[in-house]
């Protein structure tokens, strides 16, 4: 029959974390459905709006089908083939560094590509480049995980699978939206309250899961943004002073030396909610009948999204979170954990890569010289022993004049970084700034080189979920610019005279696995046969790792850290009176760079500002009404959404569509250890316009 598809292939969902399988049917060269597949791990046959029906910006007539060079960014772009495209950009990095120093160029790697491209991006940086100048979004979402898990547990990533909130009797969920933005694994929790488990909601707003369809949360603390230290280290001050620490699993699994310091620490009156009820806005009662419900259930899982990340204290809150769960026993059996919702699809694989400033592949500090030496003998370079720049520090050396060139695969910073008036004076400081992507977005307005990439339905690899889940993704039609990003990449460190000479996306999984340690059983033979895997794989867990630190941490013992409460300079003051915090939706997906190319556009077609009934009224905002939003550096202009999901004095918005410029409001405030920008609190003025 006509309308019948003539093959499929099984691939991976490259939207969010969640990793859904599905079934790509084609007729022809063109994909005409994504069908849920069932034997998927991670989403069993289920799905969302974004992975079935947003596929079609794949095939979208703004596509880019060839590479593009220009002069400088004022002059219009002039169609080259790939040979001359790559041997420019090899040219001018090599003019830049000869002229500047071996410092003066980086890359940033993309959470959206595959293990293997980003493992190949920061091979390119660290053998051709020879420097760690490499980077990728996780700096901006999860950093502060990396950093808060690996310092308390031992390992940078979520303790626990999907399957493991089937077994929860409390699941606290921190700063995250699943339902908007991990519909799948979303909806596998609400069934878990539908069968009685218990919901502790931290966040500002009233998400779905406060009180939606068939779900209510027991407890909503409804904090101010920006006061998550304070309010996790109250409920710790609960858990210690009313008698409900498991002695036994603390003194069985965790450092004795820690622990006796955190419980002295937190156990200080200056901690007690009603200490900090006037700071963090939320009732101390609540937060000590919270508190008890968590620490008293048999099995209580924690699961938290950006909402705690992009904070000033970002690591801090994560370093709390595991402070809560080592004290109260709920680590390392199903239906317990700490587990971060990564929003990207492959934000976990980039940082299991090492496309970071100072971490190789398998999170081993590049200062270490046993793990440096066996990629130096693979490699055959010397890698630098001193950590590279992170992306903010390579923007701020470019508004310097010292960094002059930047290879971005998959990233539009010119949307998504914070501060962005500063993003688009260094992109435009710079002297060779190479885009990678589908479409000319915001940041090829700054570019001299475009390079088409690939979508994932035009390439070969893996993703890795947020369950550490490695999982194929397979090539349905061929790449419409004709290589696949792994391909870009290899061709480039050619033209830079770094021998790169691979012939199969398996050959790099292979040299992942041979210097990789949590890596080292995964091949595509294995995929092929289990399906996906979470790592670690290796000779211990030769069929990989759902539930990880089971009999110990992997760091040996859990060690707790002192989590000081440090409010953000970011306050309320006379002009600027409400907090803006930002966040997404289910239709869109991030800058919407793929969801605003496809019919996705119905349910969600511009982004709105959301303000309580009584601050739209004391402004003379009504519904619908254009107002203007001012911080400390920028403005813009927004429709109003009159709204009781936010709490008075806090006003909430998303960032799909670059006219609405949310991120000219986000200032320069970071993440103490991370750098992770505080996109979740900013104070505004909001006036009707
Ligand atoms: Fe894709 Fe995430 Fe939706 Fe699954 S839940 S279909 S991975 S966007």
């Amino acid at each position: 029959e006509e309308g019948l598809p003539e093959r499929a292939v099984v691939t991976t969902c490259a939207y969010c974390g969640v990793g859904c399988s599905f079934r790509v049917e084609l007729k022809g060269e063109v994909p005409v459905r994504l069908v849920p597949d069932g034997r998927g791990r991670a989403n069993e046959g289920h799905s969302c709006v974004k992975g079935r029906f947003a596929f079609g910006y794949a095939t979208h007539p703004d596509r880019v089908r060839s590479p593009l060079v220009r002069g400088s960014i004022d002059e219009p772009w002039r169609e080259v083939g790939w040979d001359e495209a790559i041997a420019h950009v090899a040219a001018e990095f090599r003019r830049i560094q000869a002229r500047y120093g071996r410092e003066a160029i980086g890359a940033v790697a993309s959470s959206r590509c595959t293990n293997e491209e980003v493992y190949l991006v920061q091979k390119l940086v660290r053998a051709a480049f020879g420097n760690n100048n490499v980077d990728n979004c996780a700096r901006v979402c999860h950093s502060p995980t990396g950093y808060g898990l690996k310092r308390t547990f031992g390992e940078s990533a979520g303790t626990q699978d999907f399957a493991s909130v089937d077994h929860a009797d409390v699941i606290m969920v921190i700063g995250a939206n699943p339902t908007e933005a991990h519909p799948v694994f979303g909806a596998r929790l609400k069934r878990r309250l539908r069968q009685g488990a218990r919901l502790i909601v931290i966040d500002p707003r009233t998400t779905g899961l406060v009180h939606g369809p068939h779900v209510r949360a027991e407890y909503h603390l409804a904090l101010r943004p920006g006061t998550n230290v304070a309010l996790l280290n109250a409920m710790a001050h609960v858990i210690v002073t009313e008698g409900l620490v498991d002695e036994s699993f603390v003194a069985q699994r965790c450092e004795a030396d820690s622990f006796a310091r955190w419980r002295a620490f937190i156990a200080d009156p200056r901690h007690a909610p009603e200490a900090v009820e006037a700071e963090t806005g939320v009732a101390a009662e609540q937060v000590r009948a919270a508190a008890r419900r968590y620490a008293s259930a048999d099995n209580a899982a924690i699961y938290y999204g950006l909402g705690v990340t992009e904070h000033s204290q970002g690591a801090t809150t994560v370093m709390a979170i595991a402070n809560l769960a080592m004290a109260t026993g709920n680590i390392g059996r199903p239906g317990v954990g700490v587990n971060p919702l990564r929003g990207q699809n492959n934000v976990q694989g980039a940082c299991d890569m090492g496309a970071f400033p100072h971490e190789l592949p398998g999170y081993r500090h590049v200062s270490d010289p046993v793990a440096r030496a066996a990629f130096e003998a693979h490699w055959g370079v010397t890698i630098s022993p001193e950590p590279g720049l992170r992306l903010p520090h390579m923007l701020a050396e470019a508004r310097e004049g010292r960094f002059k060139g930047i290879y971005i695969q998959g990233e539009d910073l010119a949307q998504s970084e914070p501060d962005l008036e500063h993003v688009h004076a260094a992109l435009e400081a710079m002297e060779c700034v190479v885009v990678q992507d589908l479409f000319l977005n915001e940041t090829a307005r700054y570019a001299h080189v475009f390079l088409p990439g690939a979508s994932f339905l035009e390439k070969d690899g893996t993703f890795t979920n947020a369950e550490r889940r490695i999982s194929r993704v397979r090539r349905a039609i061929p790449p419409l610019a004709g290589l696949e990003d792994w391909e870009i990449t290899q061709r480039l460190a050619q033209a830079m005279e770094y021998p790169m000479a691979y012939s199969h996306l398996s050959e790099i999984m292979d040299e992942i696995a041979r210097l990789t340690p949590q890596f080292s059983g995964v091949s595509y033979t294995l995929l092929e046969r289990l399906g996906s895997v979470q790592w670690p794989c290796n000779e211990e867990a030769p069929h990989g790792t759902p539930l990880m630190h089971r009999e110990r941490f992997v760091r040996g013992e859990g060690s707790f850290v002192l989590t000081e409460y440090v409010p953000t300079s970011e306050r309320p003051d006379g002009r600027r009176e409400l907090l803006l915090t930002t966040g997404r939706v289910l239709a869109q997906y991030n800058v919407g760079t793929q969801t605003r190319r496809t019919a996705n556009g119905v349910w969600c077609s511009a982004d709105v500002l959301e303000i309580h009934p009584q601050d739209a009224e004391a402004r003379g905002i009504a519904e619908g009404d254009e107002v203007c939003i001012e911080s400390r550096m920028g403005q813009t202009r927004l429709r109003a959404k009159v709204s009781e999901r936010v709490r008075p004095g806090v006003v909430f918005t998303t960032f799909h569509f670059p006219a609405s410029k949310t991120n000219v409001l986000v200032t320069d405030g970071s993440d103490w250890a991370t750098n992770c920008p505080e996109y979740k609190v900013v104070a505004v003025r909001v006036e009707r316009a």
